[in-house]
């Protein structure tokens, strides 16, 4: 019901890529996203890093801008007396980066630690012949270098998006490579079947990427996610 009202305000709007919804969708499939929330202006911000523990990570949020960090477009280990300056400089990035960028505001968002935890990519596309295809792969180098990919047509079983997490040359990096503990791998398994169901129940979402979903050792959080809807 949450997805059908978020899907169907974006299509009002004309807005064919959304990525603040998306974590809204995520959150209504009960795939877990940072905590945070996205403001326009930076006593709001501030407001929200108070209300979060330790520091946050800030980001630009603008349908025109797809690759965030390509501009400077996102801050991490932002601290309470800095968030004001954060602000101001990614709205100044993003003009720079295109004058007439539509600005919807900036995502404060709980840092999560990526020390513990290693980045993959959970994503969907809608192949001509196939239909909707899983991806799943470890973000950086491991996917856009090595390809070290593995999909499957949704809806996927259990079984399906845990063979997923298991055949992928870096798996073991999610077993716990170098003295690291494991990471929650059952967790990985739930969000690909979630992910799974939400492109079936809609099939105007064309295309999906939760880009990194963290995977911690006592859970997974999706971080940052982009789609594009018919
Ligand atoms: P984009 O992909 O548009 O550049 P992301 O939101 O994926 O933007 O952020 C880029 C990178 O910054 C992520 O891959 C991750 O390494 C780091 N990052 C983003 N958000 C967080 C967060 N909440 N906690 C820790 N690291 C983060
Ligand atoms: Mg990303």
């Amino acid at each position: 019901e949450r997805a059908r009202d978020i899907l169907e305000t974006v299509k009002e709007r004309d807005e064919t890529r959304l990525g603040v919804e998306a974590m809204e969708l995520l959150d209504a499939y009960g795939i877990e996203t940072p905590t945070g929330d996205i403001v326009d202006d930076p006593a709001d911000a501030l407001e929200v890093a108070e209300n979060i523990d330790g520091d946050v990570v800030m980001k630009i949020v603008s349908p025109d801008i797809l690759h965030k960090s390509d501009i400077g477009g996102v801050k991490v280990g932002v601290e309470n007396e800095d968030v004001y300056d954060a602000y101001e400089d990614l709205i100044t990035r993003a003009k720079n980066y295109q004058p007439d960028a539509n600005i919807l505001g900036v995502q404060v968002q709980e840092m999560v630690n990526l020390d513990d935890g290693v980045e993959t990519i959970v994503g969907m596309n809608r192949d001509p012949q196939f239909g909707p295809l899983m991806m799943f792969g470890l973000g950086g180098i491991f996917v856009e270098i090595l390809e070290d990919t593995t999909f499957r047509v949704a809806p996927v079983s259990e079984a399906e998006a845990e063979d997923m997490t298991k055949e992928i040359d870096a798996a073991p990096m999610l077993r716990g490579a170098r003295g690291n503990d494991p990471v929650d791998i059952g967790g990985i398994t739930e969000t690909i079947q979630r992910l799974s169901q939400l492109v079936t129940d809609f099939p105007a979402i064309l295309e999906l990427d939760i880009n990194p979903l963290v995977a911690l050792p006592d859970g997974v959080k999706a971080v940052d996610v982009r789609l594009t809807v018919d």
